[in-house]
Parts: structure tokens; C-alpha cells; sequence
């Protein structure tokens, strides 16, 4: 049985009711390659920025990690934390809820997998506190079998 949550706004929704913080191209193209790539998929700020190159666009890095964070905050993407340093962004979706991620430290292969037990706890520990949920997820990080 799938733990309930009840209806926030989608980022898009909530976007719209944020003056100020409309989408310009260059985020535009940002999020465009994420949703072409797709769901389930975890890219560093130089993977993208490596794409956007390939496709003509003439962007910074720094840019790009601008633009990254901004739709972190934007409630588009997942920003996921590997090791020391290193990140890997998301996109956020519907067809793909909360799921959780076990990540090599060494050399940040991730793999996804789903646990009603830790969406509940969360969702236990948020009722208790009189919190209003909004995402359940946990990151394990480990070497993986290569690295070991
Ligand atoms: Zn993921
Ligand atoms: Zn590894």
C-alpha cells in the first residue's frame, strides 16, 4: 500500500505564483534537457553543461550550476548530495515519486530503489511534529561493488 500525501501545488503551479522567478530561456533549456533525458536519470552540473555545448549553446559551467540551483529552489529538480563536492541533479516528476538512492562515494554510480517503510517513517515523524509533509527520501551512500 502506497502511503497518501496530501496535494501541493506542481512546480509548475507553484512557479506561476512566483513573480520574478519566470522561466528565461537559458533555464528553459536547462530544464528542456532534463525532460528530454528523462526521469530516473542523475547528471552532474558537467554532464549538462557538456550537452548544452554539443547542441551550440554557448553557457558557462558556472552558469549552469547557477541555473541547476535555481531549479533546485524551483521545485523542478532533485538535488542529490554523492561525496564530498560532488552533486547530481534530477528531474522532478509525477510519473517518477519519491523514491531513494544508494550511491558509491567513489565513483558515484546511483541506483534507485523504492521503500514504503521510509516514505511511512517520514511521514510518521512529519504527523508527530505537526509537520506538513512534502518529500520522504533517503540517501544511503556506500562503495559499490568496484570500489570496494
Ligand atoms: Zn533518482
Ligand atoms: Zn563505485
Amino acid at each position: 500500500m502506497k502511503a497518501s500525501f496530501a496535494k501541493v501545488p506542481t512546480p509548475l503551479e507553484l512557479e506561476l505564483h512566483q513573480e520574478g522567478r519566470r522561466l528565461t530561456p537559458q533555464r528553459k533549456k536547462v530544464l528542456d534537457l532534463f525532460q528530454r533525458i528523462g526521469g530516473g536519470k542523475h547528471l552532474s552540473a558537467e554532464d549538462i553543461h557538456g550537452k548544452l555545448i554539443q547542441s551550440k549553446s554557448r553557457v558557462s559551467l558556472a552558469t549552469v550550476y547557477r541555473t541547476l540551483r535555481l531549479l533546485v529552489k524551483m521545485g523542478f529538480l532533485h538535488e542529490l548530495e554523492l561525496s564530498e563536492g560532488g552533486h547530481r541533479f534530477e528531474l522532478l516528476s509525477q510519473d517518477h515519486p519519491d523514491h531513494h538512492h544508494l550511491v558509491c562515494v567513489n565513483c558515484g554510480r546511483t541506483e534507485e530503489f523504492e521503500s514504503d517503510q521510509v516514505v511511512l517513517a517520514g511521514k510518521e515523524a512529519a504527523d508527530k511534529q505537526g509537520f506538513k509533509l512534502l518529500e520522504s527520501t533517503l540517501n544511503v551512500r556506500g562503495l559499490c561493488p568496484d570500489c570496494i
